[in-house]
């Protein structure tokens, strides 16, 4: 069984989009109305949307499952405020629950969650509640940079940050460390903001102790872990200078990391220097790069196929594929065995 961790709703109908900026406008101009009752996506939209998208990829690649995600860059903590994000995030996550309510052994959800900058994170936590209490998600992203770009939040190890790690050691949910649209424009959102995000989650995590708090929560670092399997060593010199535990026993029971990496040395890279054991499959398809590598002929996001050609025994990749998922997501295992 092959199971994408890291998937986003980008191919929502244009309604979605036309809405949101219908809520942006009306920040500015009060005459503008917001109201969620003006947005109506049909069930025969929201399946077409995805039937030609990313089913049909998953088809085409043979992957069975995708834990599925509002749009990452639609997030957009940054802009408005909490009751913005709050609106936002209800509207985003009802729709991917829908997704799974029409392919119910196909995609599983997880929750944006209402962040805004400087607002406390325990005003996420009625959101978290109900995408898991009623809409059975199985993880949440987290975006450790809600500002869009300057960093401003403390770190993800901060006990600012507790009131949502409570909730995921209660539910047995993960997060996606995952930012957002960069609002700074010496970030480039894709290319250099979300892997900074990455990198930045895993030095916080490296440099704290936060797992001596939590020990049981979990979180995905996603898009390979930024720089961080290619600068292993730096990251491991850096633990032994902070008189840091080794890595894998300070981190490696709650710290992984995704396949989103769009070539084959460097999923080559990733798990050759990461235990394999803390490495998920996904490739956050329809996403960051759309379109097809000119030396191989094939998507720059087919992931399978790296994972398919690096040097892995059948057992290791069968934890890639699907042992670690269950493992990290408890909540997928009740729904793909009930299939
Ligand atoms: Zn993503």
């Amino acid at each position: 069984m092959i199971i994408d961790v890291h998937g986003h709703y980008t191919t929502a109908p244009p309604a979605l989009a036309a809405w949101r900026d219908q809520q942006i406008r009306s920040l500015t101009d009060p005459s503008v109305s917001a109201d969620p009752k003006d947005l109506n996506i049909s069930d025969d939209d929201l399946r077409a949307s995805i039937a030609n998208n990313q089913l049909a990829f998953m088809d085409a690649r043979g992957v069975d499952w995708q834990i599925f995600s509002p749009r990452a860059n639609f997030m957009a903590h940054h802009i408005g405020d909490f009751s913005t994000s709050s609106t936002w995030a209800a509207i985003c996550n009802e729709l991917c629950y829908r997704v799974t309510t029409m392919f119910p052994d196909r995609f599983m959800a997880a929750a944006m969650l209402p962040q805004s900058p400087g607002v406390d994170p325990k005003t996420c936590v009625s959101e978290i509640d109900r995408c898991v209490n009623e809409y059975n998600m199985v993880a949440i992203n987290l975006n450790p940079d809600p500002s869009g770009g300057s960093f401003s939040s403390p770190p993800l190890t901060d006990k600012w940050w507790y009131p949502i790690y409570e909730k995921m050691a209660e539910y047995d949910i993960p997060a996606m460390v995952h930012v957002s649209t960069a609002c700074n424009p010496a970030f480039h959102t894709t290319g250099s903001y979300y892997i900074s995000g990455d990198t930045v989650a895993f030095m916080q995590f490296l440099t704290g102790d936060l797992f001596k708090d939590f020990p049981t929560i979990k979180f995905v670092i996603p898009h390979g872990g930024g720089a961080v399997p290619y600068h292993y060593g730096r990251y491991r010199g850096l633990a032994i200078e902070m008189k840091q535990p080794p890595i894998p026993e300070h981190l490696f029971g709650n710290v992984y990391f995704d396949t989103c990496v769009y070539h084959q040395a460097g999923v080559d890279l990733l798990t050759s220097v990461i235990p394999v054991e803390n490495v998920l499959f996904a490739s956050e398809m329809i996403g960051a790069v759309t379109c097809i590598d000119p030396e191989t002929g094939h998507y720059f996001d087919d992931t399978k196929r790296y994972v398919m050609a690096a040097s892995l025994t059948n057992d290791q990749r069968d934890k890639i594929f699907e042992q670690n998922a269950r493992k990290v997501y408890p909540r997928i295992n009740s729904i793909i065995d009930a299939k």
